[in-house]
């Protein structure tokens, strides 16, 4: 499987594109594009919180990863005005990490720790009475003489962002009094993103330019904004003036993105099960093998969007096509990024 494609399909950043990616993160809620339930609930959460001076209540994200869970953490500890600091479930292998910066943190300080489901276990039930009561319980010795001793830590607020809910354990899914689930975005919403973000970039895009990426971007501002990247390089190559809805879809035919948004791996795994397991039901531990992919990619970032597209059903016996999977044209599952045609460069350069 080439690795472009899972990064594109991921929204994973690419080195390269980090210092523009941070430059189109939303700066204030009112940059920040849909989930119109979440962000109006997390607003009233914030203004109590400020009101009553005290820390906000521990916050649960949950959505599949490019959807904005970070960024809404950044933009909850700008409205509060409070520290933020970011870690990951991965990056947090010792109980130690993490003691040691809950021990340091600031008061009030928004701690915003990515992927949370992998946290150890260990260093999961730290969290416990951290989230609980602001202290961290330190055993000493073992056995029958083995005592407690109890450190204070300055107030905080957690922000877990998961993209499975399922895999927290119930007493950490329980610490998390705000709970919510981000939601895949609307062309619109996506078009309304890609015209900030082409704004930022300096490039000029047709409003039904930018609605064909949002089209076609897996409902994800990541990959929105990857895409538009993209796009900016084939207008370069290719063409010249404005982004068209045409050099969209031509730059996007390039990538091994079809009309209905899929890329190759999302047809790769339809096709597969198709062909290979007869529509299913399959386990994905045998999809992942046939696919030499990682099954945590294909459950995290392939499904989540054939998923909601209705292409495919979860059943307690393994995956399988729905109808809707089964009719998807036979050409449609060949390589779109045939016969793509390039406009004419202009005359004058
Ligand atoms: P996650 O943490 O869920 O993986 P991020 O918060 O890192 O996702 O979002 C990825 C990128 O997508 C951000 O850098 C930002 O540019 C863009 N983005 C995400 N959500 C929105 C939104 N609601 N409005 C505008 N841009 C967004």
């Amino acid at each position: 499987m080439n690795p472009n494609d899972v990064n594109l399909l991921s929204g994973e950043a690419f080195p390269e594109d980090l210092p523009e990616t941070n430059r189109l993160r939303p700066q204030t809620f009112d940059q920040y594009v849909g989930q119109t339930e979440v962000i109006e609930s997390l607003k009233v959460a914030i203004q109590a919180t400020l009101m009553r001076g005290e820390p906000l209540d521990h916050v649960l994200l949950h959505g599949p990863p490019g959807l904005g869970k970070t960024t809404l953490a950044s933009l909850i500890a700008r409205a509060l005005a409070v520290p933020f600091l970011s870690s990951s479930g991965p990056a947090l292998e010792k109980g130690g990490d993490l003691v040691g910066i809950l021990t340091r943190i600031a008061p009030g300080t928004l701690l915003f720790i990515d992927e949370i489901h992998r946290l150890p276990r260990p260093v999961e039930e730290i969290l416990y009475s951290a989230m609980e009561d602001f202290a961290i319980d330190v055993i000493f010795d073992r056995g029958a003489s083995a005592r407690t001793f109890r450190h204070r830590i300055a107030p905080f607020t957690l922000i877990g962002a998961t993209t499975r809910a399922g895999l927290l354990s119930p007493p950490l899914r329980d610490r998390f009094g705000i709970q919510r689930d981000l939601e895949f975005y609307a062309p619109e919403d996506l078009a309304s993103i890609l015209l900030r973000s082409a704004g930022l970039l300096e490039i000029e895009i047709e409003d039904s330019a930018a609605l064909e990426i949002g089209r076609r971007s897996r409902g994800t501002p990541r990959i929105a904004n990857r895409l538009l990247k993209r796009v900016r390089d084939f207008l370069q190559v290719h063409a010249r003036g404005p982004v068209t809805v045409e050099i969209a879809r031509n730059a996007l035919k390039l990538e091994g993105i079809d009309d209905r948004g899929l890329n190759r791996i999302d047809r790769k795994f339809i096709e597969t099960l198709r062909t290979v397991y007869n529509g299913g039901p399959v386990g994905i531990e045998a999809m992942a093998a046939t696919l030499q992919m990682d099954p945590d990619t294909l459950i995290d970032v392939v499904e989540p969007f054939l998923l909601k597209e209705g292409y495919l059903a979860r059943t307690p016996s393994g995956r399988k096509l729905t109808s809707a999977g089964w009719d998807l044209e036979v050409d449609f599952l060949a390589n779109p990024g045939k016969n793509v045609r390039t406009p004419a460069r202009s005359q004058e350069s």
